[in-house]
């Protein structure tokens, strides 16, 4: 029997390596996958999980670079959410949404209380995409309007308002011509659509760009205008010096309600509570899932400010869910307040963020060819990875599949084979690990991204 030593250094047994075949046994015949041609995807059976490391069958270790796509802020296994969960669970395991519940309400003051000025209620989703559709509708039922304006490079979840908003080619297969959705460019400095060479430069054109929007689709048609703070798949783009507080004084103009989707950047992966808050607007409504409670039982909300919330006074909102509010998701939502708090958890994220991350992925530019360009806040960056530093021709096309995707494949297996999990998505690797990730195993992992980079370099 192969054991795994956590980091505490005790030691734990992993199942037989003769179960790996049962558990690819009925994966390959069972389960039905996300996003993927189901007779071309080898999916890594996963034995044991523990902090920021997770383990395959055969005892091979994982340093998580990815934090499960940028949810499990807390990491693997952590004891304070596992035992909030339990308790949970051997006192009130579920409860009908319309009736009042101790852990969802306190939950729910607790979001509150950190949240900007004059956002105080929660709608309870199971997750992101549900947080923007309710998001969305609260903003219809709000304003009477329909139209939505999203960026171009954007992702909102796989629901069906959230995949038409959804600016990326995963909606190419789902796109619907009716629903209201409008898309726009958002500032991307180093591909800029508006040819601008400052961040003050991209913000100004980018701006101008979402006004002439709104006034050519008619102010009195747009609802909202949802943007991800920073851009988290699509790139980690963050937004320069003041295009978000343009973007609410757009929305103040127009009229327009401002949904910030916090879902990837929300409760601590930039530093802050919500990531809204490194950027000094203040949202009608923010959208937030994963890291509310690390992904242990799913959870998401909308954030909902006075005056939106004060609307439905007397006007009944239309919308619900048998799960909102789950008490076994709340719990393991205060336990993580707990945890932050106690450990503080986003002192240690700028912390590391700007000692460590930063300084180490920025030299990666001067030392490999395949680096275009780095950026990030917080544990949250992203290496986009170029064939030519000069001309910028992405490394893989955007939207590669099959073939075409090679030299990012040839990059993930060479992380994957010296332990790191990394995050890759199209020319891109975002640097994501566990918000509780220790010194050494980031350095570490930083260390053998930077190996896997000289992979990249040949191809490029
Ligand atoms: N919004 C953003 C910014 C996301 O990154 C995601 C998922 O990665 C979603 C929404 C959708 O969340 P979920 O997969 O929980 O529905």
């Amino acid at each position: 029997m192969t054991n795994y030593t956590d980091r505490h250094g005790v030691s734990h047994p992993l199942p037989a390596p003769e179960a790996e075949a049962q558990v690819r046994a009925d994966d390959r015949s069972h389960v039905f996958h996300s996003w993927s041609a189901q007779a071309l995807i080898d999916p890594l059976p996963v034995a044991a999980g523990e902090g920021s490391t997770f383990w395959d069958y055969q005892g091979n270790a994982y340093l998580d670079f990815s934090s499960q796509l940028v949810n499990l802020n807390l990491g693997h296994q952590h004891p304070d959410l596992v035992a909030a969960i339990q308790q949970q669970a051997g006192r009130l395991a579920t409860i009908q949404p319309s009736i009042a519940n101790d852990v969802r309400g306190e939950l729910a003051r607790l979001i509150a209380e950190v949240a900007p000025e004059g956002l105080e209620k929660v709608f309870f989703t199971n997750g992101g995409a549900e947080a923007n559709e309710y998001a969305v509708r609260m903003a219809r039922q709000f304003t009477g309007r329909r139209k939505v304006l999203s960026m171009y490079r954007s992702y909102h979840g796989s629901t069906s308002t959230a995949i038409s908003l959804t600016g990326d080619p995963r909606r190419w297969a789902n796109d619907t011509v009716d629903s209201g959705a409008v898309r726009f460019f958002g500032p991307y400095l180093y591909r800029s659509p508006f040819h601008a060479e400052t961040p003050e430069q991209e913000a100004e054109r980018a701006l101008a760009h979402l006004e002439q929007t709104i006034q050519l689709e008619g102010p009195q048609t747009i609802a909202a205008i949802i943007i991800e703070t920073v851009v988290g798949t699509n790139g980690v783009l963050v937004p320069p010096p003041g295009y978000l507080q343009g973007v609410r004084e757009l929305c103040d103009r127009y009229g327009i309600v401002y949904i910030a989707d916090e879902v990837m950047v929300g409760f601590g992966r930039l530093g802050e509570w919500f990531g809204i808050d490194a950027f000094d607007a203040r949202p009608d409504l923010i959208t937030f899932a994963k890291g509310v409670n690390s992904g242990y039982v799913p959870l998401g909300g909308v954030v909902i400010s006075d005056r939106i919330a004060s609307a439905f006074d007397t006007m009944p909102f239309a919308g619900g869910l048998t799960y909102s509010g789950h008490p076994l998701a709340c719990a393991a939502g205060v336990a993580t307040f707990e945890v932050f708090r106690r450990d503080g958890i986003l002192e240690r994220v700028r912390d590391l963020g700007a000692r460590i991350v930063e300084p180490t992925v920025r030299s990666w530019a001067e030392k490999h060819p395949s680096v275009g360009d780095v950026r990030g806040l917080g544990l949250f960056w992203a290496v986009e990875l170029v064939r030519d530093q000069e001309t910028r021709e992405p490394l893989v096309p955007f939207n590669a599949a099959g073939a075409d995707a090679a030299p990012m494949g040839a990059f993930a297996a060479a992380a994957k084979k010296a332990g790191v999990w990394p995050f890759t998505h199209f020319n891109r690797t975002h640097i994501a690990p566990p918000l509780v990730i220790s010194e050494d195993e980031l350095v570490r992992g930083l260390g053998v991204l930077d190996d896997a980079l000289s992979v990249a370099d040949e191809v490029a």
